[in-house]
């Protein structure tokens, strides 16, 4: 990375979303693992992020090997036990030495009834367990043609981060999801991608503080490939991508982790 970020490290995170069994989540981390060198983690952290029964072998294998990805997971409750039929408790994931939860993506909120309320109870059950929450924000083309992005940005992240430390909002990583982006094949220009990034940061700076802000990463995602993830990563405002589709083949991944590391 040639340009500063105030000593931010760019973080690339491959959402699975629904794909990969078990098996081929082995296949896939360890075709991964064979083909990354050294240098391509130098200046970039790497988090995948497979569904829950994927989980252990994934551990198992990047332990094992010693193959520079952390573990993410895609979502978790907001209690730590309980009967909660179905639910994937953050101690859990804490135990399996998960680092990175994805919290609020748009297919959480649109298809799983996720609110702002239950976003910013998960981010703190993340927080607890000592894991990182990467929080998903982001406007529907509806919103965004209307004028009122900057609006549900605004209300995502005071939502989220409510009743936060000022050190704990500066932990966390932040996601701008375009939610007409994401699996479209229609990615936000970077200077917009970079726009929306700079808003949410100067919301953390008059909302909490100057220092949260500085520290905060915050990630573009939406239909990143190898093709755009250079000029996306370009752009001093965005510090890492959220990749779905195009982080399933670890070629691709390894691809886009290659065009970020030689900007
Ligand atoms: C996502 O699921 O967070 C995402 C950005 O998906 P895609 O890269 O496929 O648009």
């Amino acid at each position: 990375m040639s340009h500063e970020r105030d000593g931010r490290r760019f973080l690339l995170s491959g959402n699975w979303k629904m794909h990969h069994d078990h098996i081929e989540a082995l296949h896939m981390v360890r075709d991964l693992g064979l083909r990354m060198k050294p240098d391509d983690v130098a200046d970039v952290d790497v988090s995948v992020h497979p569904p829950f029964t994927d989980i252990r072998t994934v551990q198992s294998l990047v332990e094992g090997e010693g193959i520079p990805v952390v573990l993410g997971a895609q979502h978790c409750s907001d209690q730590d036990r309980g009967p909660f039929t179905g639910e994937v408790s953050p101690q859990m994931l804490a135990r399996l030495a998960v680092r990175y939860v994805l919290v609020g993506h748009s297919e959480r909120r649109q298809l799983f009834g996720m609110t702002d309320a239950t976003v910013a109870s998960t981010i703190k059950a993340v927080l607890r367990h000592g894991m990182t929450p990467i929080c998903c924000v982001g406007e529907s083309a509806d919103e965004r043609v209307a004028g009122r992005t900057e609006a549900r940005l605004r209300d995502q992240l005071l939502g989220a981060i409510e009743g936060l430390e000022p050190e704990q909002v500066g932990g966390m990583v932040l996601a701008y999801e375009p939610l007409w982006a994401i699996g479209s094949g229609t990615p936000a220009t970077p200077v917009d991608a970079a726009d929306a990034c700079a808003y949410l940061r100067g919301l953390v700076a008059s909302e909490v503080g100057p220092e949260p802000a500085r520290a905060i990463r915050v990630q573009y995602g939406g239909s990143v490939t190898a093709d755009n993830a250079a000029e996306m990563a370009s752009e001093p405002d965005v510090d890492g991508l959220l990749v779905g589709g195009a982080s399933l083949d670890a070629a691709s991944f390894l691809d886009i982790l290659r065009a970020v590391a030689g900007c």
